[in-house]
């Protein structure tokens, strides 16, 4: 089964052929970064506007990389939420148009499902059920995978995604957009135990996540800095920030794997990236006798591989979506609109 995936949820116009949901015959990413950049952070009007430029290109490079033409595809893949509402409707758009035009089945796909699935494409032995641990720059989920397709969120954050967290504390220490890649690297040179942030627990919720209280504790240390004119050293608050949210992401997904008896963990969104976390994490599970799985790097952050991957377990359960398929900019994980 060949599927033609498309996403634009947020600022990756991204368009895939994957075979069978678990090989990827080409994915093409044009990223609007360079763009949103100057802003500081994803303007929706802009985003909407270079999806629209760019999707037709993206979609006629991936299916000339993977060298196949529309009528060789199976089935038409779509991201239709959540995400930027203006962001998901061109690519819901399109690829109603396209499955209208060449008569070929439409699957919608939950964007998070897609992260999750991510992992299927480089680790072709994994499957449910597996915890899955979503670390995004919307979302923070504890997630029981039960089956291909069902979920069952177990912890979620109270306040701040893990990402916004990365790029908010990024802005205050004077790095760019999108801050998760530049604290990433700048950590590498700074002392993870220099600044004891707090590790925020939520009362009778030991699988939920709360990063505002970090977030804040961050900003405080740098603006009494500020007051006392003392300089900062911004590898060390990167290393010390970035401990706190690894710490507090590992040790509630490890304990979530033990306490329901699933031996798989897998990582994935955008913060699956972090090498500190990947390190920590993939330490943890093998002191627990736990299997670790993660998609590389490029598959972790938006693409539509993924979103590819994602299809393909709803096309062979037979989810099908008509031509009134609506981007759903607040979509729930497991729910099907
Ligand atoms: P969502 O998937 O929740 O709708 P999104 O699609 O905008 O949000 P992703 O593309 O999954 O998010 O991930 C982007 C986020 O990942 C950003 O917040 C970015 O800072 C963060 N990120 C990317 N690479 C890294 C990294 N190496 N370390 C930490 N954070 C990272
Ligand atoms: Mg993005
Ligand atoms: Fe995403």
């Amino acid at each position: 089964v060949l599927i033609l995936a498309i996403e634009s949820s947020c600022d990756e116009t991204a368009a895939a052929v994957v075979k069978n949901g678990r090989e990827v015959l080409s994915n093409v990413i044009n990223t609007q970064i360079a763009i949103h950049t100057e802003y500081g952070g994803v303007v929706p009007e802009i985003a909407s506007r270079k999806h629209i430029e760019n999707i037709n290109p993206v979609i006629r490079k991936a299916l000339e990389d993977a060298g196949v033409t529309l009528d060789d595809i199976d089935a038409i893949g779509v991201t239709y939420g959540p995400g930027l509402v203006g962001a998901l409707l061109v690519g819901v758009a399109e690829a109603k148009a396209i499955a209208f035009a060449k008569n070929k089945p439409l699957v919608g796909v939950h964007h998070i499902e897609g992260h999750i699935s991510a992992n299927y494409v480089e680790n072709k032995e994994l499957e449910p059920p597996f915890v899955a641990l979503v670390v995004s720059g919307g979302h923070t989920h504890l997630v029981k995978v039960n089956d291909y397709g069902e979920y069952e969120i177990v912890g979620r954050t109270r306040d701040d995604a893990a990402g916004e967290a990365f790029d908010k504390v990024a802005r205050a220490i004077g790095l760019g957009y999108p801050g998760g890649p530049k604290i990433d690297k700048l950590a590498k040179e700074g002392n993870p135990d220099a600044i004891e942030f707090p590790r925020a627990h939520v009362d009778d919720a030991p699988y939920d996540f709360s990063f505002s209280g970090i977030k804040s504790a961050v900003l405080n240390y740098i603006n009494s800095a500020n007051m006392q004119g003392k300089e900062i050293n911004r590898a060390d608050v990167a290393a010390s920030f970035q401990k706190a949210v690894v710490d507090a992401l590992v040790s509630r997904a490890v304990r979530l794997a033990k306490e329901c008896g699933m031996d798989k963990l897998a990582i994935a969104g955008g913060v699956a990236s972090n090498s500190a976390l990947r390190a920590a994490i993939q330490e943890a599970c093998a002191k627990n006798n736990i299997g670790f799985y993660s998609p590389s790097p490029i598959l972790c952050t938006d693409n539509a591989a993924m979103i590819g991957a994602a299809a393909y377990y709803e096309y062979i359960k037979g989810v099908r979506h008509g031509y009134d398929l609506n981007a759903v900019p607040n979509l729930k994980l497991g729910e099907r609109i």
